[in-house]
């Protein structure tokens, strides 16, 4: 689909007739490829049976494609100075709610239950503000299950580590917290030179799809989620010597070795199971 919004000049133009400047602490980056507008909205598979919640509209270049393909969209903005333009650029959609709120403050759930009504799927597609990519993700998921699929423009090397895989050198915490919930997948790669104004850092669209059934379930999601950060807090120490800053060293070498662990092991060279057996294990020594 070829839209409007999402063209240098369209933007250029936007901005000044509004004498507006893109805001570098709202991580304002606007898209300007009808291309890639494309790409993110066929990844993202909606339907005019989805709700899809948009992070930041901005100008409103993936909104454009978006109010046309789902039942409704739920945009959340932060730049006040941002809401009356995309009020008035889709006066003509019923299908769109702009909401003048941070992100990382929404009661999701309400605002969800409040504009489902008949919508079979809900889905978040979205542009990011990259200096709030990880908040705003690990937030939503362990705010709702409702949204069950991600689709979104972020920082290559943030995209790369989220879908970094074990014995890599992307591979994380956040890997294995997103890996917990969700399949996830890098789906394009979009050059710098595609926004306005250009970030100094190229950018790639990640897909999470959540698990209906999770392969794994840890006893205690809070412990595990501080679990993992433990385990990685230093990536050149080994998991032993992360551990045991909080554990005793006996305990930990008696369960490393209960698991069939090697005592030398690095976090990175481990698999989300393991991380499930050994947050089990401590959190049902230590804490009970
Ligand atoms: N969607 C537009 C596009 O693709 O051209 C703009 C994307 S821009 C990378 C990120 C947008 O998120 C900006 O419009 C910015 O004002 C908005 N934003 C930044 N922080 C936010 C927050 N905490 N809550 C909601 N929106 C936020």
């Amino acid at each position: 689909m070829q839209g409007k919004i999402g063209n240098t000049s369209y933007i250029h133009e936007a901005l000044k007739e509004n004498d507006l400047y893109a805001k570098k602490k709202f991580g304002q980056n606007f898209l300007t490829d009808q291309n890639v507008l494309s790409k993110i909205v066929d990844a993202a598979n909606i339907d005019k049976d989805t709700l899809v919640i948009e992070v930041g509209p901005g100008l409103g270049s993936l909104t454009e494609h978006l109010v046309k393909r789902a039942g409704f969209v739920l945009a959340y903005e932060i730049d006040k100075d941002l809401i009356p333009i995309l009020n008035k650029t889709f006066k003509d959609y019923s299908n769109l709610e702009v909401i003048h709120q941070d992100i990382l403050e929404v009661d999701i759930n309400k605002d969800i239950d409040l504009y489902k009504k008949d919508l079979k799927k809900v889905y978040l597609v979205a542009n990011l503000p990259y200096y709030i990519t990880t908040p705003i993700i690990l937030g939503l998921l362990s705010k709702t299950e409702k949204i069950r699929q991600y689709v979104m423009m972020m920082q290559l090397e943030v995209a790369q580590r989220i879908t970094g895989k074990p014995k890599t050198k992307d591979y994380n915490a956040l890997s294995i917290a997103i890996g917990y919930r969700a399949k996830a997948s890098l789906e394009l790669k979009v050059p710098r030179t595609v926004f306005i104004p250009s970030p100094n850092v190229d950018s790639a669209v990640v897909k999470l799809s959540l698990y209906d059934n999770p392969p794994y379930k840890a006893k205690n999601e809070e412990f595990f989620f501080d679990f993992i950060r433990l385990c990685f807090n230093q990536r050149r120490k080994t998991l032993m010597n992360n551990l045991s800053q909080k554990y005793k060293k006996e305990f930990l070498a008696e369960m490393l070795h209960k698991f069939g662990i090697k005592d030398g092991v690095r976090s990175e060279e481990l698999e989300l199971k393991d991380f499930i057996k050994m947050s089990d294990y401590i959190e049902d020594y230590y804490e009970n």
